[in-house]
């Protein structure tokens, strides 16, 4: 078994740090507010007072925080990850940040002997408590196969992507896609809604044909009990969608419809909704509408 170091303990983390404790590693946890890991430290976690102390205790550390500049102060900090860090030492960014700082840790990290790993997840909170998350990793194959073992305990699939950066890359792929998912489901139940149909059944219908997708299976029924928890962040979801056409026009690529998702998102963050769930579109829709 590893000593493994686990930052960010939210809604995600949490979760995937638990399941690494139960399938037997020894776990050091880091987090900004401390009281969300009492839980695992009651399970038997190791807290650590900085990120710094988390990579003197452990050979692999995982990190999933929030935003990329969250990313940047774990990692480079004077209390951070790399400060701490030894020859050896493999490091993993769970969290949906961009490319370029993926890029930036790794070149970072051949200075100083460590390997690092770019590694973000897609399956949502129901994905990272039954441990079927779907993890897209970039790096060098060679750290992908040391460290797999260790993301098969809370993913359904680890697939390795290529260089520093495409699992990044590979993930605002999946977000591009999650943009007409999001925004395609909730319209769907305000027409069905206005025409008077029964919601449930037309989300039971809908996801037996062309037209299933795991945010009508997973949001749908949230949004006929009118549950805004998140789930995951519409605040975040805005991030991800900024870096996606961030990247994008680095290209020269137009992504209309991924840009129109981005600008509702933004109504709903600019509208106080950023820490409601992705789901929340449909209540400001109707609310504005
Ligand atoms: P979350 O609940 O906000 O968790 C983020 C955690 O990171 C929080 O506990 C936060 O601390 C901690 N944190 C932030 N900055 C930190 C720092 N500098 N040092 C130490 N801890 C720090 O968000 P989440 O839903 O778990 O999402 C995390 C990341 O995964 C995001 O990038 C998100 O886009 C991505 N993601 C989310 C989902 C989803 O469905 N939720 C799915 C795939 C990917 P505090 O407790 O102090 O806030």
């Amino acid at each position: 078994m590893n000593k493994i170091g686990f930052i960010g303990l939210g809604v995600m983390g949490k979760e995937m740090a638990r399941h690494l404790l139960s399938t037997g590693h020894e776990v050091h946890v880091y987090n900004r507010t401390k009281q969300k890991a009492d839980e695992l430290v009651g399970y038997g976690a190791h807290w650590q007072d900085t990120p710094y102390d988390v990579a003197k205790a452990t050979d692999f550390v995982l990190t999933i925080v929030g935003y990329p500049n969250d990313v940047e102060e774990v990692y480079f900090s004077k209390t951070g990850l790399f400060a701490g860090g030894h020859e050896g030492q493999i490091f993993i960014d769970l969290t949906t940040s961009t490319p370029s700082l993926a890029k930036q840790i790794f070149e970072h990290g051949q200075t100083v002997g460590i390997e690092t790993l770019d590694a973000p997840v897609s399956g949502g909170d129901i994905g990272a408590k039954e441990a079927r998350l779907t993890t897209m990793v970039g790096g060098k194959k060679e750290t992908f196969d040391q460290a797999k073992q260790i993301l098969d305990c809370f993913s359904a699939k680890v697939t390795y992507m290529g260089e520093a950066g495409s699992g990044q890359h590979t993930k605002m792929a999946n977000q591009i896609m999650i943009a007409g998912t999001m925004v395609g489901m909730v319209e769907t139940l305000l027409y069905a809604d206005k025409m008077g149909l029964d919601n449930e059944k037309v989300i039971e219908i809908l996801n037996s044909g062309a037209a299933a997708n795991f945010s009508l299976a997973n949001y749908g029924p949230r949004i006929l009990k009118e549950d805004y928890s998140p789930g995951f962040f519409a605040k975040h979801f805005l991030k991800d969608l900024k870096i996606a056409i961030d990247e994008a026009e680095k290209q020269n690529l137009n992504l209309p419809g991924t840009k129109l998702a981005a600008s509702l998102y933004e109504q709903v963050v600019d509208y106080g909704y950023g820490d409601f769930g992705t789901q929340v579109l449909i209540k400001y829709l109707k609310e504005t509408m």
